[in-house]
Parts: C-alpha cells; sequence; structure tokens
C-alpha cells in the first residue's frame, strides 16, 4: 500500500537541497565568498583547517545583516538579492539556499553587525536554529562552518584527501579573486600557508597576481565585442601551454565558470598551433546583458547557458585566434590520407615485441612464444643511446641502399633520416618509417619507470641551480614527492616557501627545459589528487618526464644512433606506441607498395 503524500521537514528539504549546493568543503567556501562580494566587501580573510570539514570561517567587512533579517538570512528562499525578475540576475548569489543548505549538514554561526546597529549572531545546528542573541561583532559578516557533513556522514565518506580539499578551497579563492581586482583576499589556516592576494587597481595586476607574471607576459591583450557580448583578458601565447586546463579562468559577468562550450571554444581557437594533449592558459571576461545568458541551471552555478551560443562560440574563436595572430593559418593535411591507410601502425603490428605492455605481459607467462627478449631494463650501453651527444651528423655512406643489410630485425636497417625527424628503415619485405621523437619518448619513459623501481636513472647537475618561483600548494606537493624525482634523475628541493630549486635534471632528457618541466610535474600533482595509487601516478610523473626528453627530434642522428634507436624499440615492450597511444611506427609492406602502384 502506498504512504500518504507528507510534506518534507525543512531540515530535510535542506539536506535535499544540500546534496547539489554544497558538494565538499570548496562550495561552501565558494558560498560564503560569494556572499561576502554580493555584501560589497573590500575585504575578505578565509580561514580553514581539516580540509574546510573541520573549519571554514569567512569574514568580510561588506555591509553586513540586520538582527532581524538573521532568521531569514538561514531561511530557505529567503534572498535580499532577487526582486521578482528572474532573467535579470546581477548578484553572484539569488537562490536563498547556501546559507539554510550549509546550516542543516553542520555547525554554522552566523554574526554580523550593520552600520546602524550593535552586533548579533544566530547559530545553526545540523537545521536547528538557536537565536538571534546579541554579540560583539565588527562592522561586517563573520560565517563560520564547523563540523561540516557532521549531519550527513554519508557524504562525509565522499571526502577526497585532506589535502585535495584544501587545495580545492585555494582553487576555488584564486578563481574568486580574478572577477574582483579591488577586494583584498587572505586564505590562512593550520591546514595550509597563508596567500594574500593584495586589493589590486586593475585587472591586468590581480590576473598577475594570482596567475602569476609569467603569464601576462607570455599572453596577448583581448578586447572584442559581437552583437551586445563583449569579451576581454588575455590568452597565453602557443608555447606557453600546460598540462590541463586548470589554469583557464573564464567569467560571465563576473561570475566564474566551467562551460564545455567555451572550454570547446577556447580549444579550437588554439586547434592549429597547440597539440591536443596540451591545454593553453586563458583569463577571459566575457560581459553581456544578463537577459541573454542564463545562470539559473545548477544550484552551484557555475553552469550558464547562452541564448545564441554560436555567437559566443564566434567570438571567443575570432578573438583569440586574431590576437594571436592565427587566423587563415590552418594547415592544409587532406590528400594522402588514402595512401597512408596501407600503412600498418606500430600500435597494430603483427610484431609481439611491439604489442602493447598489457599483451606484452600476458605472453610472458606463456613461455617464450615472444622470439624477442623481453624488457631487462637499460644497461649503461643502452643509458648511452640517450646521452650520447650528437654533433648534427649527415648521413651518408653507412647507410643508404649499400649499408649493413636489413637482416632478421623486424625494423630493419636505417637507410634515412627525413625531415629531421623520421627514420626510414628496411627489412626484408617491408619499409618502415619510425618517428623518432614519438619512439624515443617512449623509450625514456620505460627507463624512467624503470628507474622507479631498481637502479635510479643517472642525473646531470646544473651548474647553477634553477629557482622557479611558483605558488604554495604546488611546492609542497613536488616537496612532497622529492624521493621519487631523485630516482628518477630530477633533484629538487623546496627553496623558501614560494619557490623550488633544481639542482639536476635526468641525464636522459638531454638539455631539459627544467623550469617548463618542474611546472609540468606540479600540474600532474594537481592532476593526480584523485584517489589513484601511487604507482600510477608516478607513472603518469614519468609519463611526463618523458615528454620533455625531445631531444631527438628535429635533430640529425648518425647511421648508428638510428640503428641503435630501432634496436632499442624492439627490446623494450610497449615500444609501438607513444606515451599519448599514437603509433611510433608505420610499416609499408612491400605487397601493399605494390598496391598502392596497381602492380597487384
Ligand atoms: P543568496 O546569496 O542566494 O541570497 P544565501 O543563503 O547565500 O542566499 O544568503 C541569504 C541572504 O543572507 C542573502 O541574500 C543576504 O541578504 C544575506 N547574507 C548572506 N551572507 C551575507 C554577508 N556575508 N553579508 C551580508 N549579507 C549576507
Ligand atoms: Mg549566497
Amino acid at each position: 500500500m502506498a504512504m500518504p503524500i507528507r510534506r518534507l521537514s525543512d531540515t530535510i528539504a535542506n539536506q535535499i537541497a544540500a546534496g547539489e549546493v554544497v558538494e565538499r568543503p570548496a562550495s561552501v567556501v565558494k558560498e560564503l565568498v560569494e556572499n561576502a562580494i554580493d555584501a560589497g566587501a573590500r575585504r575578505i580573510d578565509i580561514a580553514t583547517s581539516g580540509g574546510g570539514l573541520g573549519l571554514i570561517r569567512v569574514t568580510d567587512n561588506g555591509s553586513g545583516i540586520a538582527t532581524d533579517e538573521l532568521e531569514l538570512a538561514v531561511s530557505r528562499h529567503c534572498t535580499s538579492k532577487l526582486s521578482g525578475d528572474i532573467h535579470n540576475i546581477r548578484s553572484l548569489g539569488f537562490r536563498g539556499e547556501a546559507l539554510p543548505s550549509i546550516g542543516s549538514v553542520s555547525r554554522l554561526l552566523l554574526r554580523s553587525r550593520t552600520t546602524v546597529e550593535d552586533g548579533a549572531e544566530i547559530k545553526v545546528e545540523a537545521g536547528r536554529v538557536a537565536g538571534p542573541r546579541p554579540a560583539p561583532a565588527n562592522p561586517g559578516t563573520l560565517v563560520e562552518v564547523t563540523d561540516l557533513f557532521f549531519a550527513t556522514p554519508a557524504r562525509l565518506k565522499f571526502m577526497k584527501s585532506e589535502r585535495a580539499e584544501t587545495n580545492a578551497i585555494t582553487d576555488v579563492v584564486r578563481r574568486a579573486a580574478m572577477a574582483v581586482p579591488g577586494i583584498r583576499f587572505t586564505l590562512s589556516g593550520t591546514d595550509r600557508n597563508m596567500l594574500e592576494i593584495a586589493a589590486a587597481g586593475d585587472n591586468a595586476s590581480r590576473i598577475a597576481a594570482v596567475m602569476g607574471r609569467d603569464f601576462i607576459e607570455n599572453a596577448v591583450e583581448i578586447g572584442a565585442e559581437r552583437e551586445g557580448v563583449r569579451l576581454d583578458g588575455f590568452a597565453g601565447i602557443a608555447s606557453f601551454h600546460r598540462a590541463n586546463a586548470l589554469s583557464q579562468f573564464v567569467y560571465v559577468n563576473g561570475r566564474p565558470v566551467r562551460d564545455k562550450m567555451i572550454a570547446g571554444a577556447i580549444r579550437g581557437a588554439y586547434a592549429d598551433i597547440m597539440s591536443r594533449d596540451r591545454h593553453p592558459v586563458v583569463a577571459l571576461y566575457l560581459t553581456t546583458d544578463p537577459a541573454i545568458v542564463d545562470v539559473n541551471v545548477h544550484p552551484a552555478k557555475a553552469d550558464v547557458r547562452f541564448r545564441d551560443p554560436g555567437l559566443v562560440r564566434g567570438l571567443l574563436i575570432g578573438a583569440i585566434r586574431e590576437a594571436l595572430g592565427v587566423a587563415g593559418m590552418r594547415a592544409n593535411t587532406a590528400g594522402g590520407a588514402s595512401a597512408l591507410h596501407a600503412f600498418r601502425t606500430g600500435g597494430t603490428s603483427a610484431y609481439s615485441g611491439f604489442a602493447p605492455e598489457e599483451r606484452q605481459r600476458e605472453r610472458h607467462g606463456s613461455a617464450s612464444a615472444s622470439p624477442y627478449r623481453p624488457f631487462e631494463g637499460f644497461g649503461e650501453d643502452a643509458q648511452a643511446v640517450f646521452t650520447h651527444a650528437v654533433p648534427s651528423a649527415r648521413i651518408d655512406t653507412e647507410i643508404g641502399p649499400g649499408g649493413e643489410p636489413p637482416g632478421q630485425f623486424p625494423l630493419g636497417a636505417a637507410r634515412a633520416q627525413l625531415h629531421d625527424n623520421y627514420i626510414v628503415a628496411q627489412t626484408e619485405e617491408s619499409l618502415v618509417i619510425v618517428d623518432q621523437h614519438a619512439a624515443h619518448e617512449r623509450l625514456v619513459y620505460e627507463a624512467l619507470k624503470h628507474g622507479l623501481h631498481s637502479k635510479p636513472v643517472p642525473a646531470q647537475m646544473l651548474l647553477l641551480p634553477e629557482i622557479i618561483d611558483m605558488p604554495q600548494e604546488d611546492c609542497e606537493r613536488l616537496a612532497e614527492h622529492a624521493d621519487a624525482f631523485a630516482r628518477l634523475g630530477l633533484s629538487l628541493e623546496r627553496f623558501g616557501p614560494g619557490a623550488i630549486a633544481v639542482r639536476a635534471t635526468p641525464a636522459m632528457l638531454g638539455e631539459a627545459n627544467a623550469r617548463q618541466l618542474v611546472v609540468d610535474l606540479a600540474d600532474e600533482l594537481a592532476d593526480g589528487d584523485t584517489a589513484a595509487g601511487l604507482e600510477r601516478r608516478l607513472h603518469a610523473i614519468a609519463s611526463r618526464m618523458a615528454c620533455h626528453g625531445s631531444v631527438r627530434s628535429g635533430r640529425r642522428l648518425s647511421a648508428q644512433e638510428m640503428n641503435a634507436l630501432l634496436r632499442q624499440m624492439e627490446s623494450t615492450p610497449g615500444s609501438g606506441t607513444c606515451n599519448h597511444g599514437r603509433p611510433t611506427f608505420i610499416e609499408l609492406k612491400l605487397s601493399d607498395i605494390e598496391r598502392l602502384f596497381g602492380r597487384r
């Protein structure tokens, strides 16, 4: 029999709303900071402990709340920001559900004072309201949230590590600060180092303070308008890329947003000038009439819908491309595609020696079915392949048709190097083209992984340590993994609160750009804050490092080096694909060549 329909209690209704509004401690910080900004604060101080689960305290010097409105402030669907028209939202808040939601899942203290009254406070504990009562207070508002999610233990279970939550809070504050340069922010607490963002006179100075001066120096300014939609900000130049999209800051009418359409447009703007696994760095501010953008999409208010998404997309792509000067440079890669599909790629090669690692491991179990040596790690000789100092060698007598016979090697004998990157090799019955950059990257990756487990890989000391300024969270994450990095040949240590000193880089990376390498590794660690096991994480780090070992692209190799690379590939599992899953070589059988020429 069906139960009768009953109205949910306020507390249950609030807890249900809290499921969406306050997903994690960082969402509480986001809501409280938004309230402070809406209240016209010039100063916002945030303190946290225990990754925000223990304590979140946000203090502002904004308008304050009148004593007789304190109870309304913590009641559902009560707001001072919306007066009838949902299509004309000019504040960050408008739903009137943040404070009651937070109060339903934690212990919340709201203490406030306006300019015309004495202070007062109200408390909410798992939805139960106590007060208001008089309390001494500074002008403005203090909100203190303790024991977040104690009332909803199921949600507690889903929290990531304290560190991950602490970092997410930092990210929320940085994102919020980028939209309001005039407000001074501090972020402190027992779980972090103090972060201070001073009041700035303009967007550019605030962007530099939050994203780093590097960015502004490597970015072009954007200012464009189309049919009432304005776009301002900065777009990083193509060579200033990052390993993830966390450094993309996008605002719509002052609201930080994460929007698929916008992210896609940014990717599109850089499509021709940046590798697909890299991400541009941008700070973009869209301004429109609030009536043509809907922010009432999700309770967390980070999603937006434009009345005319095509217009916004066109504006973003057009303005960024124009500012970067890339419009009209589109490469023409059509043609020849029909011949290409006749090529066999390394990833699908019949050669068991090049099977992806998993398959390779399977095979190991079944005795010695593979005719190739299993991966035994890299000996001194093999290491030398990577560290060899190569003059810009010319390839002539030892190779070419008169050179070493192809023999039984699966990848044959090197015959030429084209475009300083492609090794053309000849086997008894096929033609092989190796992308030396991709292949080398894979080999370096395998060698680094090996270094993690047995003998550490050789390091090359820098003449002078390189000092790299980075946000404190990044420095901490890097320092935490210093031992693993040392095994990989990268020696780094903290240099004061906001810098890292690099003393040595992995020898096999050659003349590595230490700065870019370390920045990338910090990104990798920031990304990997999820539950991924240490092992997977270290492999991701090794992979990231290998990307920097591009010494072999754009460099001429001697015949000996080319052949050494081919032999190295043959003895390394997984070498048929690069770390990003692209083939490292393609093979064209003689029979296929004959077919291409219509001989068969
Ligand atoms: P919303 O922001 O959507 O209105 P909230 O639950 O976040 O809903 O806040 C409810 C109301 O409490 C706000 O509309 C505002 O009037 C008041 N309020 C909350 N925080 C502050 C603050 N820091 N300063 C002044 N008023 C505040
Ligand atoms: Mg609010």
